[in-house]
């Protein structure tokens, strides 16, 4: 059988950070320095000196204000490969840390049911909880992730995890036991060489 697909959902199937950038623009006037953050701290790509201000704007966004949150658009490449790795059978889930309150629920739910269609599960993790026990209770799947901590968890728990490479995780950190991808067409090669036909031995 094959190993189960765990997707983390911002910054791997959903363009979370555009969604946030155009809030920012069209709530705060706030004109962000650059189309994405080079850090995981965005106050320098907020340009504020705040964190609370930082902390309070991403609640504001995940809790729904103006509606940006539950109208995320996919990143390039992430419906194509989500749709064909179910038709080749995968079972999917997503795992996803924006919060636990009924209204990003329910907005998470729909955005992903919209644009992916259904996914088998959807998990539900608080902003600054860890998604370890989570993982701790997964069987053996694939892992998807952008965020570096939980590429760690995801490698330390038994999944075979990948990390999306962007600015803001291009740093390597000590012991990696995940693979760093640059995107989904670089997935989409791995997942495509599991499938491969098996070499035609001698008969
Ligand atoms: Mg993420």
């Amino acid at each position: 059988m094959r190993k189960p697909i765990i997707y983390d959902c911002d910054g791997v199937l959903l363009d979370i950070i555009g969604g946030l950038r155009k809030a920012l623009w069209e709530i705060d006037g706030i004109k962000t320095n650059g189309p994405v953050p080079l850090s995981y701290d965005l106050k320098e790509w907020m340009g504020v000196d705040d964190q609370a201000f930082v902390i309070d704007r991403i609640q504001r966004f995940n809790s729904g204000e103006g509606e940006y949150f539950a109208n995320l658009d996919p990143l390039p490449g992430a419906v194509d490969f989500v749709k064909a790795m179910r038709e080749r059978g995968y079972e999917d889930s997503v795992l996803t840390a924006a919060g636990t309150e009924a209204k990003i629920k329910t907005g998470r739910a729909s955005n992903l049911e919209r644009v992916f269609g259904g996914f088998e599960k959807i998990q539900y993790v608080g902003l600054v909880e860890s998604k370890k026990p989570y993982l701790e209770d997964m069987p053996s799947s694939w892992f998807i992730e952008d965020n570096i901590v939980n590429a760690h968890l995801g490698a330390a728990t038994g999944h075979d995890t990948l990390l999306i490479e962007y600015e803001h995780n291009a740093t390597k950190t000590d012991d990696e036991k995940f693979r760093r991808v640059t995107g989904w067409n670089e997935i989409r090669s791995i997942f495509d060489a599991e499938h491969a036909p098996a070499p035609a031995y001698i008969l």
